[in-house]
């Protein structure tokens, strides 16, 4: 077999949501949209419903209907896009929870479906998604005479803790929500971290529970091992893959191993990237390319039958800066073609 595999640690996960919560000492629901950051959100989510979770969080509707299948009736499906123009039958059936984002989203909930459950977001400054202080003052006394189960809002820099857009953000909220009676939500896996000012009534953290930052102190979820397919040696003067983008200084040893842009080892991480041989450290040489990549083992005393990417000794965070991106990426870009094994 040559597919590289990646292991996924479902109990890791679970660690690090019990972690996050006995820091908030507050509800603590699970962010699982992009399918889980892609580690697959049915699988995560039963996993962390086991672990106590009670409330989980998509970003859109079709995502809480796929989620919905794998947990059963019972927890709270909650989704950040809100009531979109169709939503009705996916929202009714899965009995999801949309956070409403504007006047016009709470119209189209409230005709299409009276009496079934929303939330509320409001923009506290991140101009992205909720509604703003006017449009809220507009809206605040019919929204609130239809009973809506919590009342949210996003941070924009809380993986920065001294960012003064917090604590304007955090005034904000309070400002828009001050008297109400309504669970109210501000943090994800940053504004969790932040301290208690933050946590409010639920904390929402989804890049912390997949092993990401900001969330430093979270266990390792992902290990992604590449088999070797070949190993050459190539002599001083001769180059190595597309664009000839490596030249042998010395005589090299150069293995290619079974993985490449095309299963997300995004090719800006270009010869920045290094893998692991039996935990000594090895160079990505040339060109990453679709299903491949090359590596200069000559230090290595023999050629390991396979490397490793992800694990212990190097992150999504490490890969991530390897490439000029972040983890978030990296996790959700991981491809289809990997022989994936879930640890419980
Ligand atoms: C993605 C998202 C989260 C989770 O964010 P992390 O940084 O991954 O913890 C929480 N709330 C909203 C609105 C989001 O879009």
């Amino acid at each position: 077999m040559s597919t590289a595999t990646l292991h996924i640690d479902l109990e890791a996960i679970a660690t690090n949501w019990r972690s996050l919560a006995s820091i908030a000492q507050v509800e603590t629901a699970a962010v699982v949209k992009a399918n889980g950051y892609g580690l697959d959100a049915g699988r995560v989510a039963q996993h962390l419903a086991k672990a106590g979770a009670r409330q989980f969080f998509v970003a859109v509707a079709e995502e809480g209907v796929i989620l919905r299948r794998a947990l059963g009736a019972g927890p709270t499906i909650s989704v950040f896009s809100g009531h979109m123009a169709g939503d009705a039958e996916a929202i009714k059936g899965a009995n999801l929870t949309p956070m409403i984002n504007s006047v016009d989203q709470m119209l189209r909930h409230v005709e299409a479906l009276p009496g079934h459950p929303f939330g509320l977001q409001l923009d506290t400054g991140m101009n992205r998604l909720g509604m703003e202080p006017a449009e809220w003052s507009a809206l605040r006394d019919i929204a609130l005479a239809q009973n809506p189960t919590l009342i949210m809002s996003h941070l924009a820099c809380a993986d920065m803790p001294d960012h003064p857009m917090n604590e304007a953000q955090r005034t904000q909220f309070e400002n828009m929500t001050q008297g109400l009676d309504i669970p109210r939500s501000l943090a994800a896996t940053g504004g969790t971290l932040l301290g208690a000012d933050y946590h409010y009534d639920l904390v929402r953290p989804g890049v912390g529970l997949y092993g990401g930052l900001p969330f430093a102190e979270a266990r390792p979820v992902v290990t992604l091992d590449i088999p070797v397919i070949q190993t050459r040696d190539v002599a001083v003067g001769e180059t190595v893959g597309y664009a000839n983008a490596w030249r042998a200084q010395i005589p090299s040893k150069v293995a290619t191993i079974s993985a490449g842009y095309a299963d997300g080892l995004i090719r800006a991480m270009g010869d920045k990237a290094q893998l692991f041989a039996d935990g000594v450290a090895v160079p990505v040489i040339g060109r990453v390319s679709m299903d491949l990549i090359t590596v200069d083992v000559t230090a290595l005393p023999s050629t390991p039958a396979s490397m490793q990417l992800l694990g212990p000794e190097q992150t999504v965070d490490d890969v991530a800066d390897f490439a000029g991106t972040i983890g978030y990426e990296i996790l959700t870009s991981l491809g289809g073609r990997y022989n994936r094994v879930y640890h419980i």
